[in-house]
């Protein structure tokens, strides 16, 4: 499998499992906004999850080396100067 269909697949298991809440939900009355919101959060979680399980050695993440600081920068199919880049950007971001 490919590094470009990764995403793709992360996003069709999460959108089953959203779609799968919905129904759920829309069983037992529940107002549609509430459904809409909860079917979103889950596929949301899902999607970041499945990403980060399947395709997390495809990522490279560069951490703020500040004490407490939890900023982070995930990249994924850069090259050595654009990947040079995010590093200095997680190691000196205005935002401590
Ligand atoms: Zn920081």
């Amino acid at each position: 499998m490919t590094a470009r269909l990764l995403p793709w697949l992360c996003l069709a298991v999460a959108a089953l499992f959203g779609l799968a809440i919905a129904l759920r939900l829309r069983s037992h009355d529940v107002p549609l906004s509430l459904t809409l919101a909860c079917a979103l959060a889950v596929a949301h979680v899902v999607d970041r999850t499945a990403e980060r399980v399947i395709g997390g050695r495809a990522w490279t993440t560069y951490r703020c080396p500040a004490p407490g600081c939890l900023f982070e920068v995930r990249v994924r199919g850069v090259d050595a100067g654009e990947s040079r880049h995010w590093q200095e950007t997680a190691a000196n971001h205005p935002t401590h």
